[in-house]
């Protein structure tokens, strides 16, 4: 699709607008700004107040301020100081000050006895109220050149505000009006501006600049559509592309259900009832499968693998970590093998000739279900009829990864799942192409888990405690940030820990998980937590998912205020899993800082992981909270994407809704919109329009 004729001057080169040249291009080029059309949308993150006060008098200094003053004595410099002018408003007498004035500029501008307008900034100096360096010195008639406010631009080195502002200005020259792509109702009921008008509000602010004025939040909505509507295309074009129909027949299902020790909740019946629906229509199922720790996810995993074999098929199954992949093996296969179907792992340990057989194994159909980790993206792993894979916690997946399973099979559905809740905002921006399953609620008979703040003083208190609960026969993870004493950071080692809690509490008592154990000694080490021969099991975050021990109690968990509030959700997840009663401990430096504090306060209070999710994107932002490169998250320009969830839901509504009933973005409102496409850069929607 063709860039319309009416953009073009958005495109053009920099160098055109006037004022600028190619080296001011290069300085603009290091802000991302390429072209006029960046230009618009590089908007002023706040506002100089230039209106025109009698006095200065009753301001609160520092300040900026525009006042008309009748000019006095000029002091020369004493020493190195600057040149003072005294001058007086209606109300009061103040300061000009001036360092290395040149010549006779300051006479001829500022004459003993005129009257003149002055802007800048007022500040206290030995007491005295003093102007240095004004940013205005007119001529009362020639004060109206000074805006009522100015727009203050985001700015790199050698470039200013003015040359900013006049360029944005110039840019705004060669925006056109477009037609509208917003719906009237929308429009109406937030009563915001057209595009073009919007850009100019937001230029030339009237007042503090506020993400909930009109003009910006219709911006921010227009970015968020633009890329709604790409995630909406390729949500589309992936429904047309052909999949095949896995019809379960409910034949092994109905046995795991018959061996379950509990009833599923609704949510998970209602996860099961969505999957098999989409894995049972001839399109290609693209679905997340969110939930929070312990709500119970292994089990909608199993019924989809099941169904998939029902069909005649096999599944896949994959996890970011060799533990978690064990653990995704122990939580399916005794199910699974109950119904007669064969489940087997892949990791990167498995080698030569029992790797073979496993392949084969695979090829021939004979194992149905196979969970894995990376390795299982392999070029050589081979199915007989692969038609599910799950993902478990994708994010952490590479890209080639992701495109490795894509073509193991051109028509297989895919499901996948994300251990922590994710902030609405974010999973709409990251994931709006997918169908989502939500897992909103926890299996009965769970007992809330206690969560303590523990000052690092009391450490020798908690190992007390620690004994004492390990007499009566409970367990306990010891989590600590780092493997080893680093000498750039104070946090405590795991091995030091471990050495020290061994002495504390008997040698036999205490046993240790770290990354960088060989993969056999880390699933000894789990397995002997998970029979209870161990009572303390000291551990970095490799344990942070997935793992499931049901005795284990107590989560001690050290230096908390390092860790992210989903990590920590996640840790405390690991116990309240039995009937005992559980506890959580944050140990934290004394002074944790007043994020670390509120971040951990935030965990005492709620146990409900999207609120915690909420309060995370919130106290750290959407990078932070995703924190990888590759999550596939946006960057918005105008959209603030902590603040403004609401818009990123009514832009994935409306995107979804123009595209059911104008699939081909012909229409009218699907004509602005394709213009709005160009604009918003979104290359992907362009490219899947075009062809
Ligand atoms: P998640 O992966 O979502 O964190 P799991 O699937 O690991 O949660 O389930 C956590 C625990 O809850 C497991 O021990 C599982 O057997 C148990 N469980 C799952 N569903 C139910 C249910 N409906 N009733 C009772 N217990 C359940
Ligand atoms: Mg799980």
């Amino acid at each position: 699709m063709s860039r319309p004729e009416a953009l073009w001057p958005l495109f053009g080169d920099l160098t055109g607008l006037p004022g600028i040249g190619p080296k001011t291009a290069t300085l603009l080029a290091q802000m991302k700004i390429a072209a006029p059309r960046d230009l618009l949308f590089a908007l002023p993150h706040s506002v100089i107040d230039r209106r025109r006060r009698d006095t200065i008098a009753g301001l609160d200094l520092p300040a900026t301020a525009t006042v008309e003053v009748t000019v006095g004595r000029h002091r020369p410099p004493a020493g190195r100081g600057p040149t003072r002018i005294e001058v007086e408003d209606a109300r009061t007498a103040f300061q000009l000050a001036f360092f290395h004035a040149r010549g006779d500029w300051l006479a001829r501008s500022l004459p003993t006895g005129e009257r003149r307008v002055v802007s800048g900034r007022v500040e206290l100096f030995d007491g005295v109220a003093q102007m240095a360096h004004p940013d205005h010195v007119l001529r009362p008639d020639e004060a109206g050149q000074i805006p009522d406010f100015e727009p203050v631009y985001p700015l790199t080195t050698g470039v200013t505000q003015r040359l900013m502002a006049r360029a944005a200005q110039a840019a705004l020259e060669r925006a056109p009006d477009l037609a509208e792509w917003i719906y009237p109702d929308l429009v109406a009921r937030e009563g915001w501006p057209a595009w073009r008008a919007a850009l100019s509000t937001a230029h030339a602010p009237k007042g503090a600049v506020s993400p909930d004025d009109a003009a910006r939040r219709r911006l921010a909505y227009d970015e968020l559509f633009a890329h709604q509507l790409t995630l909406a295309l390729i949500r589309a074009e992936r429904r047309e592309r052909k999949g095949r129909a896995s019809v379960a027949t409910g034949r092994l299902t109905e046995v795991v259900r018959a061996a379950l020790p509990f009833r599923p909740t609704d949510a998970q019946e209602r996860a099961v009832a969505e999957i098999a629906a989409d894995m049972g229509s001839p399109r290609r199922m693209s679905r997340l499968l969110q939930g929070d720790v312990g709500s119970g996810k292994t089990l909608v995993a199993l019924m989809a693998l099941l169904g998939a074999v029902e069909a005649g098929g096999q599944g896949v199954m994959m996890a970011p970590t060799g533990i978690l992949a064990r653990q995704h093996l122990d939580g399916v296969r005794p199910l699974a093998e109950a119904a007669g179907v064969r489940v087997e792992i892949l990791t990167g340990r498995d080698k030569g000739a029992e790797r073979a057989a496993k392949l084969a194994a695979l090829a021939s159909g004979e194992t149905a279900i196979l969970v894995g980790t990376h390795a299982a993206f392999s070029h050589d792993v081979a199915f007989r009829d692969l038609r599910l894979a799950i993902v478990d916690e994708q994010h952490r997946f590479g890209v080639s990864q992701r495109l490795e399973l894509g073509r193991k099979g051109e028509k297989v559905d895919t499901l996948v799942m994300t251990a922590t809740p994710i902030p609405r905002s974010l999973s709409l921006a990251q994931f709006g192409h997918m169908d989502v399953s939500i897992l909103d609620e926890k299996p009965p008979g769970r007992t809330p888990v206690t969560t303590a703040m523990v000052s690092t003083d009391r450490l020798g208190d908690v190992v007390e405690r620690l004994r004492g609960a390990v007499a009566e026969g409970r367990q306990a993870y010891w989590v600590c940030p780092l493997v080893e004493e680093s000498e750039v950071t104070d946090l405590i080692a795991a091995e030091e820990r471990f050495a020290r809690l061994r002495a504390a509490l008997g040698e036999e008592v205490v046993d240790l998980v770290h990354g960088r154990m060989a993969p056999a000694d880390k699933d000894a080490a789990m397995a002997r937590f998970g029979a209870g021969e161990t009572g303390v099991l000291v551990a970095t975050t490799v344990i942070e998912v997935g793992v499931d021990v049901p005795n284990a109690s107590i989560m001690v968990i050290e230096r908390a205020e390092a860790f992210g509030l989903a990590q920590l959700h996640q840790l405390r997840g690991r116990v309240g899993r039995g009937a005992t009663r559980s506890t959580c401990l944050l140990i934290h430096a004394p002074d944790p800082g007043a994020t670390g504090r509120r971040r951990l306060e935030i965990l005492r209070e709620t146990e409900d992981g999207f609120r915690i999710a909420e309060e995370d994107l919130a106290l750290r932002g959407a990078g932070d909270v995703l924190g990888h490169a590759q999550s596939g998250l946006p960057r918005f320009r105008v959209a603030d994407m902590e603040r403004q969830a609401d818009l990123m839901q009514l832009a994935q509504r409306d995107a979804r809704a123009l595209l059911a009933t104008d699939p081909g973005l012909e229409g009218a409102r699907g004509a602005a919109a394709r213009a709005l496409l160009w604009l918003m850069e979104q290359d992907k929607a362009i490219r899947l329009l075009t062809v």
